[in-house]
């Protein structure tokens, strides 16, 4: 039967737009390669605990927040969750800074643990949350960009407003750039921080940040941030219920082969031989995928070149998963779910050096019993280290030793509560999530202009749509999630921004 969609792949972007397209009545298909749903924000199962594969710090359910809003639209009820007042401590060589959500004790925590520049950094902050404003009200809008048709050059300059006029000097300029304009990039630990929190965000340091991108990022804590029980695979599972509810279909390990056009329709085939015909396709797989998967006579039709894209800069993940008794940390830091360590202002901050440290919280038995809990790290990592055979099993065990001593310095009971502990490296997120060469996260950005550079949700070959965090607006499940609805909003073919 020819489908109105198919839908490869359930990360944040996949199931957003299957449900959405469901939701509306189409006829969707949905093929997993994986067992479980979720992408790099899935989960997996071992020796009693569930483990969140990559992505734990929740974002978008605040009010008015985009993912809240997601839900409101598809009538899915909201997974249970906390907002969070103490975010994150993040640990300096030197200092320990909590990261609260409250713009006022915010500030004071700047005060307190910043020994000097204290107005200068309050004033760049209150410059970030102005710009982020704006440009959180333009992103929700949901224009496609950069625009290829004539509907979608139109919503976009129907998106824009004097306030984001307002914001062109920012264009060229990077966070380091809006940084010395503040005389801030002599101060080492603050530049420490703002470095890792972009890390963990942009994917770079202030100096190659986009200053709209960074400012956005730095921001968004601050609009809410969520520890969602049993980890964020518990949004994609909510998604996925409400998809099914409206008569999507869903088949897990089918993982899509080839895809090729006739005509108006599309053949998608999987590695078991089974065939399946669909007016249109959304790819929810990087961007640098979709050259082994699309027959070879189109790739001339695709807006960018296969050597240029195999080879665009990402990072890898190297990952560290653990069961542990949480007596190591106090009762008051057990509760913070999230902490940032960077071990060094002189070092890169990757390979171990800055590495983020989620724990599931106290009574998440979705997550671990008897109290014990279960614990996803991640490190930025080069990916072409991980490919050679020989180096492998060796790397990986420095890699987890160098992590888990790092944190024994910090809390030294640590190493002797852990019950159990296994590694992810790139290899394994090729595996489990296919992407090309394990590049997670979305692509680096390479200068202060990358936001140009994007890429759109449109294929320009009619009918074939990418979502995910290689295409606008990027990085992170908020924009994955984000680039689904616009391929949604695209193909029902409805102005963006306004409800069903
Ligand atoms: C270690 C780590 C930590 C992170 N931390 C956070 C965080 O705390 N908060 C946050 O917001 N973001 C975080 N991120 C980023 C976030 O997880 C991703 O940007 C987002 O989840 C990507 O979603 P996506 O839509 O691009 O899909 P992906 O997650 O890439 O999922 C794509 C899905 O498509 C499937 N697929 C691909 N190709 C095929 C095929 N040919 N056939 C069938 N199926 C296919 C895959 O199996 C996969 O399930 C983190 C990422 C990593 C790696």
């Amino acid at each position: 039967m020819l489908k109105d969609a198919i839908v490869i792949g359930t990360g944040f972007g996949g199931i957003t737009a299957a449900a959405l397209l469901a939701k509306a009545g189409y006829n969707v298909l949905t093929l997993e390669a994986a067992s479980e749903l979720g992408g790099c924000a899935g989960k997996f199962d071992r020796d009693g605990y569930r483990f969140s594969a990559g992505a734990t710090v929740g974002m978008g359910f605040e009010k008015g927040g985009m993912l809240k809003s997601l839900f409101e639209e598809l009538g899915a009820p909201i997974p249970p969750m906390r907002k969070l007042d103490e975010i994150m401590n993040v640990y300096l060589p030197d200092r320990t800074i909590t990261y609260f959500s409250d713009k006022e004790k915010w500030y004071k925590e700047v005060i307190n643990k910043f020994d000097r520049d204290h107005d200068r950094i309050l004033a760049f902050f209150e410059e970030v949350f102005k710009v982020a404003e704006v440009l959180q009200n333009f992103v929700e809008k949901r224009a496609i960009f950069p625009p290829s048709t004539a509907l979608e050059f139109f919503n976009l300059f129907r998106s824009i407003d004097v306030k984001l006029l307002g914001l062109t000097p920012y264009l060229t300029q990077s966070v380091q750039d809006r940084l010395s304009k503040f005389d801030l990039t002599n101060n080492g630990p603050f530049m420490a921080f703002i470095n890792g929190q972009l890390m963990d965000s942009v994917q770079t340091t202030a100096t190659y940040s986009p200053s709209l991108l960074g400012y956005m990022a730095l921001s968004i804590f601050h609009k809410g941030a969520f520890y969602v029980e049993g980890g964020l695979a518990s949004i994609t599972d909510a998604l996925e219920e409400n998809y099914r509810s409206s008569g999507g279909e869903l088949r897990v390990r089918h993982k899509v082969v080839s895809i090729a056009k006739q005509g108006d329709v599309w053949t998608v085939v999987t590695k078991r031989g089974q065939v399946f015909k669909t007016r249109q396709v959304i790819l929810n797989a990087p961007i640098h995928n979709v050259f082994s998967l699309l027959e070879p006579e189109l790739h001339r039709s695709l807006p960018f070149k296969e050597h240029i894209e195999s080879n665009k800069d990402a990072w890898g993940a190297f990952t560290l998963y653990i069961g542990a008794d949480p007596s190591f940390m106090l009762p008051e830091t057990r509760s913070i779910p999230f902490h940032q360590f960077i071990s060094s202002y002189e070092s890169p901050l990757s390979e171990g050096n800055q590495f983020l440290f989620s724990m599931s919280q106290a009574g998440d038995e979705k997550f671990a019993t008897g109290g014990k809990r279960s614990i996803t790290i991640s490190t930025h990592t080069n990916v072409s280290k991980w490919w050679d055979r020989e180096t492998y099993e060796s790397r990986k065990e420095a890699y987890m030793e160098k992590i888990i001593e790092t944190i024994d310095k910090r809390y030294s009971g640590f190493s002797s509560n852990i019950d159990m502990k296994m590694a992810g490296t790139p290899v394994t997120f090729k595996r489990y999530t296919q992407r090309e060469k394990g590049k997670v996260g979305g692509y680096i950005p390479s200068s202060k202009f990358s936001l140009f550079n994007s890429y759109s949700p449109n294929s320009r070959i009619g009918g074939l749509w990418f979502c995910g965090d290689t295409v606008f607006p990027g990085a992170g499940t908020l924009g994955s999630s984000l680039s689904g609805w616009m391929v949604a909003d695209a193909i029902k073919g409805k102005h963006p921004g306004k409800s069903m």
